[in-house]
């Protein structure tokens, strides 16, 4: 379960996941995660599958999905957590290289005030930082680190692996009504992002059942304060706030796929009935999987969808 897709990705085409974190090791608890609140939250970066169990994953995950005739833009690390928890990010994506396919990494950015984090990160093609908030309360409220983070160095770090980055590197902000989508937090986020000068920043809003059930998507007029508050620093702002589309990749096995899949990305049921299409399966496998406690069925703004139980 180390790979998982190819899925369509809003920001890297089609996009082939490394998830080399177990279910949910974060250094957040953000109010809005897709995957529930953190089980399992701490610092310490330690290695949590061996190099080979990596490498023979992904590979092997790679062939299957070319063998499927499946385009595979982006390799991206986006786990069931923080991906720079995992000691052995760096030398993993050294082994991945090979397979000459680019390297993306999404990561909070929590502990870039580490030098070895720096280092891993700096492998990487593609980079996504996560700058919600850059004001301690907001900060605090909307992502709830742990307690042993100190913004200052949460800032710095981000700064400091900026300047020497010779990647692709983008931000992502979330913004969730009521707690980071004023004027003054906006404006805040834009003086931060017009100093760390990323390629391109995405502005994104909570589209998939959250952590708590009290998160909004904020009013348009806010996302349009954001978007333009950003531009004046930023000469390439999106917005994430469309659906990112059904294409999701079958490679063989639609129970290990679909678990796979919605182990970090909960799927709309729209998504889900292309999958089985193209599977050549039907909803029994849905059920069977809901009737064996793996996978959860919710909803969210309107929409069923289904995630993996963690
Ligand atoms: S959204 Fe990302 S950073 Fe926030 S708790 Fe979830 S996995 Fe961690």
């Amino acid at each position: 379960m180390i790979a998982f897709g190819p899925v369509p990705s809003r920001r890297l085409g089609r996009s082939l996941g490394v998830n080399n974190i177990p279910p949910k090791a974060c250094t957040y608890s953000c109010v809005y995660c897709q995957l529930g609140r953190t089980l399992h939250m701490h610092v310490d970066r330690q290695p949590f599958y061996t190099l080979q169990q990596v490498l023979h994953d992904v590979q092997k995950q790679v062939e299957e999905a070319r063998a499927a005739g499946e385009r595979i833009d982006f390799l991206t690390f986006v786990p069931d957590g923080e991906p720079t928890l995992d000691a052995n990010l760096g030398q993993e994506m050294a082994l991945l290289r090979p397979l000459g396919i680019p390297i993306a990494v999404i990561t909070n950015g929590s502990l870039l005030w580490r030098k070895d984090v720096q280092a891993d990160l700096r492998q990487a093609d593609w980079v996504s930082l996560k700058v919600d908030a850059v004001q301690e309360q907001t900060w605090r409220r909307i992502n709830r680190p742990n307690a042993s983070l100190r913004l200052e160095a949460f800032l710095e770090g981000m700064l400091s692996f900026a300047a020497e980055y010779a990647g692709q590197l983008a931000t992502e902000t979330m913004l969730v009504a009521g707690v980071n989508d004023d004027e003054a937090n906006l404006s805040q986020v834009a003086e931060f992002l017009a100093r760390l000068r990323p390629h391109a920043a995405y502005i994104s809003i909570p589209i998939r059942p959250p952590a708590e059930r009290w998160v909004r998507p904020p009013a348009e007029q806010a996302i349009t304060r954001a978007y333009a508050a950003f531009e004046e620093v930023v000469g390439r702002v999106e917005l994430l706030t469309g659906y990112e589309g059904d294409a999701f990749a079958f490679t063989g096995n639609a129970q290990a796929d679909l678990l796979s899949i919605t182990a970090v990305h909960p799927m709309r049921e729209r998504a889900v009935t292309a999958f089985l299409a193209r599977a050549g399966a039907d909803w029994s496998v849905i059920q069977r999987l809901i009737a064996q406690g793996q996978l959860v069925e919710t909803e969210y703004g309107g929409s069923k969808f289904y995630a993996r139980r963690l």
